[in-house]
């Protein structure tokens, strides 16, 4: 567990993170390889839908409005099978 540890901090001090995007890259690139290649408007939409991946962000959402529906259809049925 130590180990692991210390091996994140290594991979972390290897590492730096981008000005213009917050995410982290190696340090031996001289530029960010995820924002570097962008204009500033792509980097904005980027960033505006949620960063490196955008389908995990949306995923939870969908995930969570599937729950409270479960919920919402239990709640009712309770209600329903008392009266
Ligand atoms: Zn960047």
């Amino acid at each position: 567990m130590f180990g692991g540890r210390l091996f994140l901090l290594l991979q972390d001090l290897n590492r730096k993170r981008c000005d213009r995007c917050s995410l982290h890259y190696e340090k031996h690139n001289d530029k960010c390889p995820h924002c570097s290649d962008m204009n500033d408007f792509e980097l904005k939409v980027f960033l505006e839908e949620g960063g490196i991946d955008p389908n995990a962000k949306s995923g939870i959402g969908q995930f969570l409005i599937f729950a409270a529906i479960i919920i919402l259809f239990i709640f009712l049925l309770s209600k329903i099978l008392k009266t």
